[in-house]
């Protein structure tokens, strides 16, 4: 207990000698926690259908569970199966709900990837800012509700198998035909935790000019908030770069967060070590605030 004790004293030393600022909306030194946990070796990269695939997934569950997340089925887990190749792989998304208190019938989802690339030659590759980032991000927002109920209601996914060509949110997307549920936007979060420039991306608003204003003029000293690489510029496009593809092409407005590529993007040392802390509790920061200007519309 009194080991447990110094090691919690000295992570939060260390968090806060990177100078996180502290904000009213969620803890940032949890924030940091879980991406440090989840990139962890003890993950083994999380493949999807890998064992530590299977430890991320409980793992999500279990924040779930303690920030009092409703399950959006009858149960977290949304299973599915495909192909790849000749290889059948299980994989499952993990989604969670809360109601909302005005709209409840119309729907916005967080999403973020918590699948990686595994362990390849011998080499784990940890998926620290893809996207340990993004999921911790979730977990964020569930602490948020608990203090502020969304107006619409929100289901938080997290998407299995985005690496092997984004199946988790395809599965999701189609499953979602068979509801009479009405899904205002996807915001997806995928890379938001570190970035030499202080750039996040936002991608989408120039597609679905609805929220165009939702994304216009946040203010932050640490992250530049750019709208772009949705072929509306001269940079590559991000459209069907990620998870929100699947919303696109069934004709569901997005928005996508992101930072540009880096020197550790699908290398084995995208680590924890590597983040940007400072940036990225901010990039957490201004997603709400973008949520917060949709939700109260
Ligand atoms: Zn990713």
């Amino acid at each position: 207990m009194l080991k447990y004790f110094f090691i919690v004293f000295f992570l939060a030393l260390s968090y806060s000698n990177a100078q996180v600022t502290s904000n009213s909306w969620f803890d940032t030194v949890t924030l940091l926690r879980h991406v440090e946990a989840l990139s962890s070796d003890a993950f083994e990269g999380r493949k999807t259908g890998t064992k530590g695939a299977l430890k991320a997934r409980n793992y999500i569950i279990n924040q779930f569970y303690s920030l009092k997340v409703k399950p959006f089925g009858k149960t977290f887990e949304q299973p599915f199966t495909f192909k790849k190749g000749k290889k059948e792989y299980k994989g499952a998304n993990i989604l969670g709900y809360i109601k909302g208190t005005s709209n409840p019938h119309k729907f916005i989802v967080i999403s973020a990837h918590y699948d990686h690339e595994g362990i390849i030659n011998g080499e784990i590759y940890n998926g620290a800012d893809d996207n340990a980032s993004g999921l911790s991000a979730l977990f964020s927002f569930a602490e948020y509700f608990r203090k502020y109920p969304p107006k619409h209601s929100v289901i938080l996914a997290a998407f299995d198998a985005e690496e092997m060509g984004m199946k988790g949110s395809a599965y999701f997307v189609n499953s979602l035909s068979s509801y009479p549920k009405e899904v205002i936007v996807n915001l997806n979060i995928d890379m938001i935790s570190r970035s030499d420039k202080n750039e996040l991306y936002v991608v989408g608003s120039n597609l679905n000019k609805r929220f165009r204003n939702a994304v216009c003029c946040i203010k932050s000293n640490k992250v530049k908030l750019i709208a772009g690489h949705d072929g509306y510029d001269n940079k590559d496009s991000w459209v069907y770069s990620s998870d929100h593809a699947n919303f696109h092409k069934n004709g569901i407005p997005f928005l996508y967060f992101g930072v540009e590529d880096h020197e550790d993007y699908h290398e084995p040392t995208d680590d924890f070590e590597n983040i940007h802390p400072e940036f990225y509790a901010e990039a957490v920061n201004v997603i709400f605030s973008v949520f917060n200007k949709i939700d109260s519309h």
